[in-house]
């Protein structure tokens, strides 16, 4: 079991962080990715990882803070991408649903850090609202080779999905998989078990978003990394495969990813 996004960084957990940790190792998990989203939280992420042995960090400032990207932060963040525990630059990207950095000042932070990516051969965590076509635009415009990167709680369309598959990504899903509701639903089957159904299992990565988004049966608390679990099981039962199996896919899908 490998939550490929947590941040278990956040003041959320000052009162049992360890307990937490602790809990997710006992209870069958393997390893998990802690991701930065400023650059006070990619060095906390990144210290967490230095006294974990199984916890990595991804180093990188989220669309919300674009206005903090500069040279000075660019810089820290190259430094701290040299340490073999941070394996990924993220989480960077475009947030158009509640922008609080206008979308110009997003797509330089976005394309600043696309480039920090590229020069260090490492892979993305692509955080996405409201803002497809824009990130699906500028990756294309980037692209070298095959990218190398997860698309982060991954709900939309097939037609989508494909693409960011085209362009060489996998895609992160989260506890949303287990409550999604669509409003426009005619056939009785959300889009989300549509594009689940029709993904390539290599594509496929697991993860929290923990603190945020709990799964059914734990909505309503805080969520944690031992939680990742339900998202196992809810894909498994999209895909009609067992628990063992997604589980087994999903993790060896992260360690190819991440290199970890
Ligand atoms: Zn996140």
């Amino acid at each position: 079991m490998i939550d490929t996004h947590a941040h278990l960084d956040f003041n959320e957990f000052d009162d049992d962080r360890e307990e937490i940790i602790k809990r997710f190792f006992d209870s069958g998990g393997e390893k998990f990715v802690n991701v930065g989203c400023t650059m006070q939280s990619s060095k906390r992420s990144f210290e967490l990882a230095k006294n974990h042995e199984n916890i990595f960090a991804s180093a990188g400032i989220h669309p919300h803070d674009a206005d903090t990207v500069n040279e000075t932060s660019l810089k820290k963040i190259e430094e701290l991408a040299q340490h073999y525990k941070v394996i990924a630059i993220g989480e960077i990207g475009l947030d158009f649903f509640k922008s609080t950095s206008s979308r110009e000042v997003q797509i330089t932070a976005l394309k600043a850090q696309l480039e920090l990516a590229e020069n260090h051969k490492m892979p993305v965590i692509i955080h996405c609202r409201d803002a497809y076509n824009e990130l699906l635009d500028i990756l294309r415009e980037y692209k070298t080779s095959n990218w190398k990167g997860v698309i982060h709680c991954y709900t939309a369309s097939w037609s989508i999905a494909s693409e960011f598959i085209n362009l060489g990504f996998t895609l992160g899903f989260t506890g949303i998989v287990t409550y999604y509701k669509d409003k426009n639903e005619f056939d009785g089957e959300p889009e989300i078990y549509k594009t689940i159904k029709k993904m390539p299992l290599e594509r496929i990565l697991v993860e929290t978003d923990c603190p945020y988004l709990s799964p059914v049966p734990e909505r309503g608390k805080r969520n944690e990394p031992l939680f990742v679990k339900y998202v196992i099981e809810k894909i498994a039962e999209i895909r009609n495969l067992s628990f063992d199996e997604i589980e087994k896919l999903t993790s060896e899908n992260a360690e190819k990813l991440f290199n970890i």
